[in-house]
């Protein structure tokens, strides 16, 4: 009755530095890591302990980074605390034509300029539980310089203020909860009805069915339409 989209869906995931949206991320891969696909971007910060070059970013200097936005390599980039972040435009152009979903987890400029060139992607927000939490998940870190951690927390909290932009906020208090609350979200966005391709017919009496269906109930008065 019903043929879907056959290409796969684009997931914005944005959250303020320290929200815990890394291991949100990690969780939704290992509930589906083949119709599923995190995106690598590319970035110019000095790589932190836990980074693996190619897995976590492709890291590259900022002349390099430069030179790539020349080549219009990127979908979306930004700066961000100081250094590059951009999402390479052909390898999520070739997973969503597989029809295999697409994570972007990216601040949100990024994610903005995405809505701009493809509204019809989901954007979800990750929120840390307060700004407390934030802090000290930051502080615990240890990676970052004191200043850094200001200019983070500062863009955190413009960040939150514009969470209005997002399809769906999902506030990050307990794990278990926010990864089956994103689930939900991206099991209901796939019965959106602009993910249907067509809508067909099986049979002719189904057809006729229909056409039948269809005039009784324009026939119907207002208020029995709401009864
Ligand atoms: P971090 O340095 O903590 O890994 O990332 C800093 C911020 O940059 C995070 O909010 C992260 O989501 C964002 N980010 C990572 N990659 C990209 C990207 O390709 N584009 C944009 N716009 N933001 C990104």
């Amino acid at each position: 009755m019903i043929r879907h989209k056959n290409t796969g869906q684009l997931i914005v995931i944005s959250a303020p530095s320290g929200s815990g949206k890394g291991t949100i991320i990690n969780h939704l891969l290992e509930n589906d890591n083949t119709n599923r696909w995190l995106s690598v971007s590319t970035t110019s910060r000095m790589p932190r302990p836990i980074d693996i070059p190619g897995v976590t970013y492709n890291f590259v200097s900022a002349d390099e980074f430069e030179k790539l936005i020349k080549e219009d390599f990127f979908i979306e980039y930004t700066n961000y605390a100081g250094n590059y972040y951009g999402t390479p435009k052909q390898a999520i152009k070739e997973k969503l034509d597989k029809g295999i979903d697409v994570i972007l987890e990216i601040e949100i400029e990024g994610a903005s300029n995405i809505k701009k060139l493809i509204p019809e992607a989901l954007f979800i927000f990750i929120m840390p539980p307060s700004l407390k939490t934030m802090v000290k998940r930051l502080q615990t870190r240890k990676t970052e310089s004191k200043d850094k951690i200001i200019e983070r927390f500062r863009r955190a909290y413009q960040e939150i203020n514009q969470v209005t932009q997002y399809n769906y906020v999902v506030v990050n208090d307990d794990l278990e909860e926010a990864v089956n609350k994103v689930e939900a979200i991206i099991k209901a966005e796939k019965c959106r009805v602009d993910r249907i391709e067509e809508v067909y017919l099986d049979t002719k009496e189904e057809e006729i069915h229909e056409l039948l269906m269809d005039e009784e109930f324009e026939n119907e008065s207002i208020t029995e339409k709401i009864d």
